[in-house]
């Protein structure tokens, strides 16, 4: 599944949901805390498909949904796991007044659908993974920007 792989990139492609949800059962393993978690894509390209495995890996039983009508659902696995789903925030003012930086800087996991509303309050070192594709072809673009990031993805291509 691994096409190739540079310093700070990881490329993996599935060919349903169910190959999502195992890739990031994988990436879920080998998370841990304090890190932040940025999915990339459109409407339906498998971001919390990809979740259920990021949360299962992670150690997690629950039932992981789109969390549509709240910004955040939180999971306990190993370490806390916050599910963002930031499709419907209007301003970063309404994730301040969250507290998202107990979140974002604390000791669990944070996963964002649509980070693109929050780009400027990300932390510097986060994992970034764009989902792009058609059909049911799915393809990760895994990038980190820091060096807890970047051990991260060393040790998954391990
Ligand atoms: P998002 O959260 O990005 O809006 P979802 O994970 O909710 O996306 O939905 C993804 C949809 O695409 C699901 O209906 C799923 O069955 C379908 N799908 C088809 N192929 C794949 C694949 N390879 N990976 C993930 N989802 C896939
Ligand atoms: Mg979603």
């Amino acid at each position: 599944m691994e096409d190739h792989h540079l310093e700070n990139t990881l490329i993996f492609q599935t060919s349903d949901a169910r190959q999502t949800e195992d890739l990031g059962e994988r990436i879920g393993r080998a998370l841990g805390p304090g890190l932040v978690v940025a999915l990339f894509g459109e409407l339906g390209a498998g971001k919390t498909t990809f979740t259920k495995g990021l949360a299962r890996g992670l150690g997690s039983s629950d039932l992981v949904h789109s969390p549509t009508f709240n910004l955040i659902h939180e999971h306990r696995g190993r370490t806390p796991i916050y599910h963002f789903d930031l499709y419907r925030l209007k301003s970063s003012v309404e994730l301040e007044d969250l507290g998202y930086e107990e979140y974002f800087y604390g000791e669990g996991v944070s996963i964002i659908e649509w980070p693109e509303k929050c780009l400027g309050l990300l932390p510097a070192d986060h994992i970034e993974i764009r989902i792009s594709g058609q059909d049911d072809s799915r393809t990760f673009d895994l990038r980190a920007t820091g060096p807890c990031s970047m051990q991260i993805l060393r040790s998954i291509k391990e």
